[in-house]
């Protein structure tokens, strides 16, 4: 990437800053460095715009914990959206400077620069649609391979015919009356530094500056209308019961234009009929007869994505659990992966025939079936912590 500043060095904060530091910080460099204060002066600007970038950043969470991990090169996405590359694409406008000073200022006291901000300092929150919500089942081979899935999702997208704008073929406007199509109510205010020009959004015209005098029939002035949509998207090996995955941009379109909101989906784990899910372990019991449990042998076991055969070693004891290293699922972060515990039992027979009956009546007194006491206390030490 370009040898961009670091943000915590341009805003003079540790990486420890908090909140409340950070806004300080950010505060004292836009006050220093305002287009207004030094007109016609580019390096102010750059520094004005370096600062509002990495205040950006940092103000955000989501965004600072990336940066703090990935530097400028914001890494790998998260789910879903393609959002990975940089932070910075093409940088910040002014108008998306600007509007970060209701949260710094408070009650928008420089939405009034003209000169800098290139024209009307009009700015207002982008409306957002809602976000939609669904549920995906998903059985444990799924889950341990990841799996893509194709939905169709009934949405709220932009009507195409008004482009989303709501007014008749997307040109039925006349510019507001009140605010003669600014979309703001300008008024002056006194700040500490000294009188500035406030600015509200018009209430007539909701800050578009324009009204609608025909509504498009097809979205009845809404600018958006319902429609059934195939949505692909991957679900990577790991999840469990309850994750919630986000789809940026994926959910219902605004009204009027404004951004989408996000799509989420809500993992929903079938359960499976021979296995249990233990974190990223799966367990399975295991009903072995008295002669292959004595005597050893092979049996044929489930695993999450198709079966295996284990060794049974001789003289194999109820409770003891074999460990199949790997065979679980994997952890969703991509390190490491669970094991397949089989859980033994075994299975003491409740009708016999009188000849299977007569057989095991011989071993009744024979000397190596019964457990002497070292063997019984090797036994019991091993099963103990399961009734601690
Ligand atoms: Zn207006
Ligand atoms: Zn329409």
């Amino acid at each position: 990437m370009d040898n961009k500043r670091d943000y915590y060095e341009i805003l003079g904060v540790p990486k420890t800053a908090t909140a409340d530091e950070l806004k300080k910080a950010y505060r004292k460099l836009a006050l220093k460095y305002h287009p207004d204060k030094n007109p016609g002066d580019k390096a102010a600007e750059e520094k004005f715009k370096e600062a509002a970038e990495a205040y950006d950043v940092l103000s955000d969470a989501d965004k600072r914990a990336k940066y703090d991990q990935w530097g400028h090169n914001m890494g790998p996405s998260g789910f879903g959206g393609g959002a990975g590359g940089s932070f910075h694409a093409g940088g910040m406008s002014m108008e998306d400077i600007f509007s970060q000073f209701g949260d710094i200022f408070g009650g928008g006291a420089f939405g009034g620069f003209g000169s800098a901000a290139g024209g009307s300092a009009r700015r207002r929150r982008q409306p957002k649609g809602s976000d939609l919500r669904i549920k995906v089942k998903l059985t444990l081979k799924e889950i341990a391979e990841g799996v893509t899935k194709k939905l169709k999702i009934p949405r709220f997208v932009q009507c195409q015919h008004c482009s989303g704008t709501g007014a008749k073929d997307g040109t039925a406007f006349q510019t507001c009356a009140r605010c003669h199509g600014s979309g703001v109510i300008e008024h002056v205010q006194q700040t500490f530094l000294g009188p500035m020009q406030s600015t509200a959004t018009c209430p007539d015209c909701n800050g578009d500056g324009k009204t609608i005098t025909q509504k498009c029939q097809y979205c009845n002035g809404e600018g958006i209308v319902k429609q059934e949509e195939v949505i692909e998207f991957t679900i990577p090996a790991g999840v469990s019961d309850g994750m919630t995955l986000s789809l940026k941009g994926k959910g219902n379109a605004a009204r009027k234009g404004g951004i989408n909101g996000d799509l989420l989906v809500v993992v929903e784990e079938i359960s499976d009929p021979e296995l249990i899910r233990d974190g990223n372990d799966l367990i399975y019991n295991l009903m072995l007869d008295i002669p292959t449990a004595a005597l050893g042998g092979s049996v044929e076991i489930p695993t999450v994505n198709g079966r295996a055969r284990v060794k049974i070693p001789a003289g194999t004891q109820p409770g003891k659990v074999l460990r199949l290293r790997g065979k679980g699922l994997p952890s969703t972060d991509g390190y490491g992966t669970g094991d397949e515990l089989v859980n033994i039992m075994v299975y003491i027979p409740e009708n016999l025939n009188d000849k299977e009956k007569e057989a095991i009546e011989s071993l009744r007194n024979s000397p190596n079936t019964k457990a002497d006491d070292s063997v019984k206390k090797r036994i019991f030490s091993r099963l103990r912590h399961i009734f601690e």
